[in-house]
């Protein structure tokens, strides 16, 4: 027993000295988004966390160790690392096997022939055998001459079945072969908060499948092999890492997702942190892989807790994931007025679709609360907003709680809601990148009062909220820089402007992806800003995003992207 206490001890000594070299970061303009907007100019790290920050020549003094490593940023812009506060990061294991069909400028397509065109390439690229699958993602039909059916796809593709995913991520249209592979006919009965699109006049679907129709499709498309999955890994981090991004999250995560994730972590195959919350809906199923079968269903949600909030190997279950309605571009997301324009298959007085009622909401959302378990709710809609304020009433959530509850997307709403969310505690996380993409169809679907309060950034701030800002990528561009552009500029893809006074600071935009994203995670005493003690993450620019004007904050490119002091990415 001594005997190995003391190798242990020569072996953690030899570890730590191998480890105490340390960087000198100098000449730089390091934002340290420190409470007082410090710009410096140096910064030491050893094993990984930030010993010193100061002037050149206070450092390079005080540093002057020849064996450590110097590192001359030649005035270059040093940021903290990028926090990715929601996106879906299995989506980046296999959207590299996938066809883009998304409208310029994220692909190339603005036709029903463009759609086919790419698959057809597609198909032949990637050598997929009649009777395989082929999967596309981005489709939109808002920038299309007609929404795509299964009759578009049959034509030139009548021996492979075929998924072409809504750019909403909570819909896809299905060709015939994919329908029959999940038995879906004139017969199938559309489920509650769903939609099942049928050929005029008749029960025959048709293609299209939205929110409860779909989810059940998605979780039972073949999936490649857990091997295959977990050597895509490494790859699925670079393309967050190569965007700056040092914390990803994985938001709406499946059980044999976070079985994949935990295999990948316990393996030391992940070397961003990754944040994963697990949908409600997966629940049984994680407590049954996990933690036993339980004899009591009740008290399902009690038995979670102590998986929660910490990371292990780079991964952390972050909370629970409850999604309340789809999206407004796909005009699934829940509307207290009807829409000005007809619902996605046609019908009048649409006001979109909830995925749960409320008294399951209030019930779910207690049981949460009441077991210490962070929520993060999807709500895209002013009704779908209702629906969790209600939901945080009657569970009891107020403001100095300490439960920072977060409301991803919170974006058509109204002044009212963003008092309730200071009242109760509550944090949005925002999506201005639909001012782009969305912003033209968003003022036709809801007209210009409404559609311009989108994401109102500004206003949140002002009322006292820290909120964040985020792609929800594969839905938009990982790019973080256009997360910033459109905050700032809230620019629709036709040129106009959308909620001139919702426009935010260029710092602003930047602390909605770095400090304020690190205390919407509950991570701020370790990250989010450039200060001693922290963590080392840090990502190196071409140039200053708080010097440059706002409307050249998409120019801004990634040189190096640094988590715990190491290189994980370079240019
Ligand atoms: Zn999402």
């Amino acid at each position: 027993m001594k005997l190995f206490l003391f190798s242990f001890l020569l072996l953690s000594t030899i570890n730590s000295f191998a480890n105490s070299t340390g960087q000198l970061y100098y000449n730089g303009a390091i934002l340290t988004l420190d409470k007082k907007g410090t710009v410096a100019e140096s910064v030491y790290v050893e094993d990984g966390k930030i010993i010193e920050v100061g002037t050149n020549e206070k450092l390079s003094k005080k540093f002057n160790n020849k064996s450590i490593e110097k590192i001359d940023l030649n005035g270059k812009t040093m940021s903290p690392g990028f926090i990715d506060i929601h996106s879906h990061f299995m989506n980046a294991l296999r959207i590299t096997e996938w066809a883009n069909l998304s409208a310029p400028p994220v692909g190339p397509v603005k036709t029903i022939d463009d759609i086919i065109k790419v698959l057809k390439e597609h198909k032949s690229k990637g050598k997929i055998k009649d009777g395989e699958w082929i999967i596309g993602y981005g489709y939109d039909e808002n920038f299309l001459e007609k929404p795509l059916t299964k009759f578009d796809l049959d034509k030139e593709f009548p021996n492979n079945p075929i998924l072409i995913l809504h750019v909403s991520n909570h819909g896809a249209v299905l060709n015939s072969l994919a329908l029959k592979f999940f038995n879906i006919t004139k017969d199938t009965p559309t489920p509650k908060g769903g939609l099942i699109s049928r050929v005029a006049g008749t029960k025959e679907p048709e293609g299209l499948l939205m929110e409860t129709a779909f989810i059940k499709v998605f979780a039972n498309l073949p999936q490649p092999s857990e091997e295959e999955l977990l050597k895509k890994l490494d790859q699925a981090q670079q393309l967050y890492a190569k965007e700056g991004y040092t914390t990803v999250q994985e938001g709406a995560t499946h059980a044999n997702e976070l079985k994949l994730l935990k295999k990948g972590a316990s393996t030391q195959k992940i070397y961003l942190d990754i944040v994963s919350l697990p949908l409600i809906t997966e629940v049984p199923i994680l407590i049954s892989e996990y933690l036993g079968n339980p004899s009591d269903k009740q008290n399902l949600l009690d038995k979670l807790p102590k998986e929660f909030g910490k990371y292990n190997n780079n991964l952390k279950i972050g909370g629970i994931k409850i999604a309340i309605d789809g999206s407004p571009q796909g005009k699934t997301a829940s509307f207290k007025d009807e829409l000005k324009t007809l619902g996605p298959n046609g019908e009048k007085h649409w006001k979109g679709e909830k995925l749960l009622d409320q008294k399951s909401l209030n019930e779910l959302y207690k049981k949460l609360v009441k077991n210490n378990i962070k929520v993060w709710t999807h709500a895209n809609g002013d009704n779908g907003i209702d629906m969790i304020i209600e939901a945080v009433k009657y569970s009891g959530g107020k403001k100095g709680d300490g439960r920072r509850d977060i409301v991803i997307h919170s974006q058509i709403m109204h002044p009212y809601q963003l008092d309730e969310y200071v009242k109760l505690g509550l944090s949005p996380s925002f999506f201005t990148n639909h001012v782009f993409f969305w912003g033209d169809v968003h003022v036709k679907n809801l007209g210009k009062t409404l559609a311009s309060y989108i994401s109102p950034m500004k206003s949140a701030k002002e009322k006292g909220l820290i909120g964040t800002n985020h792609t929800d990528f594969s839905i938009t561009p990982l790019n973080p820089f256009m997360t910033m552009w459109t905050a700032t500029n809230r620019v629709t893809r036709s040129g106009e402007v959308l909620g001139e006074k919702e426009r935010v600071t260029n710092l602003d935009a930047l602390r909605a992806i770095t400090s304020n994203a690190a205390w919407q995670l509950g991570e701020e005493k370790t990250k989010g800003t450039i200060e001693v003690g922290k963590i080392a993450d840090f990502v190196i620019l071409n140039e200053n995003p708080l010097e440059i004007p706002k409307e050249k904050l998409l120019d801004l490119k990634v040189i190096e992207t640094i988590k715990n002091g190491k290189v994980i990415y370079k240019k």
